[in-house]
């Protein structure tokens, strides 16, 4: 059906709009993207085409560098990343109302302690009777890093490591919720490269990061890699630019509790990644589905380590607060979005919202639902934890895969049956298969393995480290070299 409407309701709807747009951004909040406490951000541009410019001199800069300086400037980064988390931590959470600042400090300090540096960059060689071929890892040039709300300054701090490593220059365009902290880590990383005598201005971004600075950036002639970490939207975004692009999509992580497991510790397991910095990261839990026969354990077993239990009808409630609906201006359809007023908010938040008071020791909310509802269904990122009963194994798998949306990003079990695990790591295909641990130990956080925070599963580069922004180089040397 056509809708008739006149210019002047026109444009009241737009002035509407942009008036509610205008009072989100970070200026309007009193948020400045371009200094702190005073201090004068470096590598900070009205323009993005002389952030653009910015990063290409650092990336000159860099391929300059030997390694051993290349590795200076990155350790020194790991030094201010660790001594100044707390700071970057207490501004994202004040910044963007999401997260908790113990959880962010501990996120900074693993980007600080397990990001790859230089050593993840390794030459091959091959001989043979004709001689020598080498293939390095070279850098691209000038990388372009779009960075999410959730993450902001680990995102920005744990790419530029790898990005550097690797030879690379960077420019950002951050999430604009979070510009004054993601634009401190631009400039952390630039203070360490001063102090370990690099260039003073290493890595760069933008004031006011929009959609359009992200199309400047597209279509530089300099950037010759997209690196998006983000939804889908984004996702799709950068993958259709005609450059070459990583993508690090959504996900939505489901666990399955089978009737093998130490059920006490998979209910503290799930509620401690769960609960994690409010359930922001995309590898955290999101739904279980949990055997029927031990599913009342596992509940008390949650209970007991801060999870709080609503019913039915509080749950019905609460969907109506979290989900929102938004109608898509090209289209017209109407679809349920998470409210960015309880992503990342505290439980004791959410719960008061459907008039139930707790204290700071309610980490989660629990509720029991059927597959359709749509906590099960969205990627909620708020410390909201649907769980499905379910009879075998074969049900918890097929519901399992379904509620992972194809996402192919990270999946959890707990469980010691080895058939059980293999069954699902194999049906789910996901980037991340965490067994019997929480969801953070598959970025190293009590973990074995390298850590990231942007996980490439759409471009299938998995958890990127310093190489993954690299290109192969082949160097052949004829009829020499072969010393055997
Ligand atoms: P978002 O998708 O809202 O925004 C990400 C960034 O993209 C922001 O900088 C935003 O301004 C920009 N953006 C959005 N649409 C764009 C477009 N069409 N063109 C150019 N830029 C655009 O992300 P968010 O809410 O901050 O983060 C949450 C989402 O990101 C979740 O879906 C989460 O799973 C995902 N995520 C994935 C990873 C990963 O490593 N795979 C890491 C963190 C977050």
């Amino acid at each position: 059906m056509a809708i008739n409407w006149t210019e002047a309701q026109i444009e009241e709807v737009v002035a509407s709009i942009l008036k509610n747009l205008a009072s989100e951004t970070p200026a309007a909040k009193g948020w400045d993207s371009t200094q702190y406490n005073g201090r004068k951000l470096i590598g900070i541009y009205e323009d993005m085409n002389d952030a653009i410019d910015a990063a290409t001199a650092g990336y000159k800069a860099v391929r300059a560098m030997r390694l051993e300086e290349r590795e200076k400037v990155i350790a020194k980064i790991r030094e201010l990343c660790r001594a100044e988390a707390s700071i970057m931590a207490e501004l994202g959470v004040a910044e963007t109302k999401m997260g908790k600042v113990a959880h962010k400090t501990a996120k900074h300090c693993l980007v600080a302690d397990k990001t790859p540096g230089t050593a993840d960059i390794v030459a091959q060689a091959k001989t043979g009777d004709y001689g020598l071929t080498l293939t390095e890892m070279a850098p691209f040039g000038v990388v372009g890093s779009i960075t999410p709300s959730t993450n902001p300054s680990e995102t920005v701090i744990c790419n530029s490591i790898g990005m550097i490593a690797a030879g690379n220059g960077v420019v950002f365009n951050p999430h604009p919720n979070a510009i004054a902290t993601s634009n401190y880590a631009v400039d952390l990383v630039n203070r360490a490269s001063a102090a370990a005598g690099g260039p003073k201005v290493l890595v760069a971004s933008v004031v006011k990061p929009t959609l359009d600075t992200a199309q400047v950036m597209y279509k530089h002639p300099n950037i010759r890699l997209l690196v998006c970490t983000g939804g889908p939207g984004v996702v799709r975004s950068v993958l259709s630019s005609g450059k070459k692009a990583i993508g690090a999509g959504a996900g939505n992580p489901p666990v399955i509790v089978d009737d093998t497991a130490d059920i006490q510790k998979a209910g503290k397991d799930i509620i401690d990644g769960c609960s994690f910095d409010n359930n922001l990261p995309c590898i955290a839990e999101k739904e279980v589905f949990v055997f029927r026969n031990v599913a009342d354990e596992l509940i008390s077993a949650m209970l007991q380590n801060g999870a709080y239990k609503i019913n039915a009808q509080q749950a019905a409630k609460l969907a109506e607060i979290v989900l929102v609906d938004v109608k898509n201006p090209k289209t017209g359809i109407v679809k349920k979005t998470v409210s960015r007023d309880c992503v990342g908010r505290d439980a004791k938040v959410l719960l008061a919202k459907i008039g139930v008071n707790v204290g700071d020791d309610v980490r989660c909310i629990i509720c029991e639902t059927d597959f359709e509802h749509p906590f099960v269904q969205h990627e909620l990122m708020m410390p909201i934890l649907p769980i499905v009963r379910v009879d075998d194994i074969d049900q918890a798998i097929d519901l399992a895969v379904k509620a992972e949306h194809g996402n192919r990003h990270t999946a959890h079990m707990h469980s010691k049956n080895i058939d059980h695990l293999t069954r699902f790591a194999r049906a789910v295909e996901t980037t991340i298969f965490v067994k019997n641990a929480p969801s953070y130990a598959g970025i190293g956080f009590g973990g074995e393995g390298h850590t990231t925070f942007t996980i490439a599963g759409p471009t299938g580069e998995g958890l990127t480290s310093a190489r993954s922004f690299t290109r192969y180089r082949r160097c052949v040397m004829s009829d020499s070299f072969r010393i055997i």
